[in-house]
């Protein structure tokens, strides 16, 4: 039998399967920008300058133009929720996300306490006067 298989499919520098790749929202632009790893809490956004928080895998961006639902995803954050799996959905709306805190703050709590210096970081971040 003649060697039959097709060449792999031409493999572009750094391209990386979107599902492996990390979110850094930027609530600024309403955006979010694709990392290959969450190694620094916090990176300077690409697209102002200011900070862009390092989610994780499981954040899916809201569309730029739905103000409210970055509204949410930023309320969510600045309570030090990063997107991880969690044994209930995340909230579907912002007015849902104090309750959703108050269910998970010994979780968020238990992280704060593991990861000190990129909490500092990310409250940093989105503090008014930064
Ligand atoms: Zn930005």
């Amino acid at each position: 039998m003649t060697n039959a298989a097709s060449p792999p499919p031409a493999q572009k520098g750094g391209s990386v399967q979107s599902s492996y790749l990390h979110h850094y929202a930027c609530f600024r632009c309403r955006k979010s920008f694709k990392r290959a790893s969450r190694t620094e809490a916090v990176l300077p956004c690409p697209e102002c300058g200011g900070p862009s928080i390092g989610l994780t895998r499981k954040f899916k961006p809201p569309k730029r133009s739905d103000e409210k639902q970055w509204r949410k995803v930023e309320a969510l954050v600045r309570h030090g929720f990063l997107f991880w799996s969690l044994n209930e959905p995340y909230p579907e709306t912002l007015k849902e996300v104090a309750a959703f805190a108050q269910r998970h703050a010994a979780f968020i709590a238990a992280e704060r306490a593991k990861n000190p210096e990129a909490y500092r970081e990310i409250d940093a971040a989105l503090s008014p006067s930064g």
